[in-house]
């Protein structure tokens, strides 16, 4: 039986609640304490299922307003239009006559962070990362969509089944949208039905290693291997992620002490970088198949800026590579990593200070496309945490929820204006992932997913606020720019203030026709 007064009641409280809300945010977008407090008090007083938004803003539609909204070819004043989970319309007329409407004056509306490279590790390594805080950590980032790695969960996702189960995790657990890479190892490569199968299941494209993945059922893929399973990928016209290091012996002084950052870095010199990504384009040179649009083999974290003169030499020969770096690689350098800290530890390694100018400076040139996390967690003891030893911990920086402003911090000094900042971690993204008819765009008919943030503000860095399942992370206390306000996912707002919406609202991003 529904109760009429009752609903009546909740109609009235929802009322009062959007309305308070409303004010706040119109008035007084940064009062942060404020905030959570309503949306606390608003949250005990929805009953659940009554409205039809997931989110924390219950009307079904509503407009954003910004001095600074990042359009695809301009920063200008103007108004977003959210219906559902879409934008309806945009406007540079900002008198908007709709009675849900969020004034954020100066503070930023961009397009949705998209992050192609993390690791969720669910499902069968929660103690490592999840599902849950994963995206609640990036959420929080203003990353709206995340594609998570075939491993470093157990099963890693080389069939359909385990794509599968995947899919099921993260629609019942994600706070933003979630797609999937798929693994391609030397035990699938050359079974294009198996291939085919993850493709249609939705996943958006294969990642392989070249070198130890330190995952031991993620074998890395040999020259054959590749050569086997181009074809296929160039037809299917999905990208090829490859973590690019070819680990031959190098010389190393057995009494190097493992505890400095220097000692790990000389194992993992940037000639491992070089020669992979020769073998790669070797391999495209070998393979005369026909290449569908959306293929490109694509170098995964690329640390060493050397390298990038081999893949300008490729593309000028026409063969299609995209190439990204992470947010650690411009944010940190190896002559100021400290003793002992190996949340800093990665592969392939970060490297010194003039190399990380170079790479800002390719990012500002175009010459790499995009800046991802590789957010790689792993618990304390795993990272060796106690003992210090480069040598022995798990090799993976924790990072997803500092994607922005870290890539920001970097890049502005380097001339890197909004728009070019949206280009690199909202547009080519999407690109790469095959979705950017919907995604990477604030325009009309794109997915509503946002994100308002001041860049001139200094972004949380605590360890109070670090969403990750664990705290460890080389930019803790880190000074970058970029605070993050509001961040909106299909429509629905999922964090207000470093304040998470209850409920998980994310999607599962499906390639072409899955
Ligand atoms: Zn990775």
């Amino acid at each position: 039986m529904v109760d009429k007064p009752m609903i009546g009641m909740v109609i009235l409280l929802n009322a009062i609640a959007a309305g308070v809300l409303y004010q706040r945010f119109h008035d007084h977008p940064q009062v942060q304490l404020l905030e959570s407090r309503v949306l606390e008090v608003y949250h005990k007083l929805l009953p659940p299922k009554t409205p039809d938004r997931c989110g924390a803003l219950k009307w079904p539609s509503y407009v954003l307003i910004s001095d600074r909204v990042v359009f695809p070819d301009g920063v200008r004043p103007g108004a977003v239009f959210v219906e559902g989970s879409k934008i309806v319309a945009v406007s540079e007329n900002v008198t908007v006559d709709n009675p849900h409407v969020m004034n954020f004056k100066n503070a930023v509306i961009s397009p949705g962070v998209i992050d192609v490279h993390i690791h969720l590790n669910e499902p069968g390594r929660l103690d490592w990362e999840g599902i849950t805080n994963g995206t609640r950590a990036a959420a929080t980032g203003g990353v709206t969509t995340v594609i998570d790695m075939p491993l470093n969960s157990d099963p890693v996702t080389t069939d359909r089944t385990q794509l599968e189960a995947k899919k099921k995790l993260a629609r019942a657990k994600a706070f933003t949208n979630v797609g999937f890479w798929a693994g391609l190892v030397p035990g699938n490569a050359a079974n294009h039905t198996r291939l085919e199968e993850l493709v249609a299941g939705g996943a958006l494209g294969f990642k392989s290693f070249m070198c130890n993945s330190g995952i031991n059922d993620f074998p890395n893929v040999e020259s054959a291997d590749i050569a086997a399973a181009l074809p296929f990928l160039k037809r299917r016209g999905v990208p090829f992620f490859v973590h690019a290091e070819v680990v031959t012996q190098v010389e190393s002084d057995p009494s190097a002490d493992p505890t400095r950052y220097t000692t790990y870095m000389a194992t993992r010199p940037p000639k491992f970088e070089q020669d992979a990504i020769r073998l790669l384009v070797q391999l495209l040179d070998a393979d005369t198949s026909p290449a569908a649009p959306g293929f490109s083999v694509h170098i995964a974290h690329l640390a060493d800026a050397d390298s990038l003169e081999i893949i300008r030499g490729a593309q000028s020969r026409g063969h299609p590579l995209t190439v990204e770096t992470c947010a650690h690689y411009l944010t940190f350098s190896s002559e100021d990593i400290p003793d002992k800290q190996t949340q800093y530890k990665c592969a392939p390694p970060i490297r010194d200070a003039t190399n990380k100018q170079m790479l800002i400076k390719a990012l500002a040139s175009g010459a790499i496309n995009l800046v991802s996390s590789d957010h790689s967690p792993a618990p304390a003891s795993l990272k060796e945490v106690e003992s210090g030893n480069f040598l022995r911990a798990w090799g993976g920086i924790s990072g997803v929820q500092y994607l922005l402003p870290a890539t920001w911090t970097a890049l502005r000094e380097a001339g890197v204006d909004l728009l070019g900042l949206a280009r690199l971690l909202s547009e080519a993204p999407a690109r790469l992932a095959g979705c950017s008819s919907r995604k990477g765009r604030v325009a009309p008919g794109y997915d509503a997913d946002l994100v308002v943030w001041e860049p001139e503000e200094r972004a949380n860095t605590s360890v109070a606020l670090n969403m990750h399942t664990h705290k460890l992370s080389p930019y803790t206390d880190a000074p970058l720019y970029g605070k993050v306000l509001v961040t909106v996912v299909g429509g629905e707002l999922t964090s207000l203030f470093g304040r998470i919406n209850k409920q998980p609202c994310g999607q599962v991003v499906l390639g072409g026709d899955a």
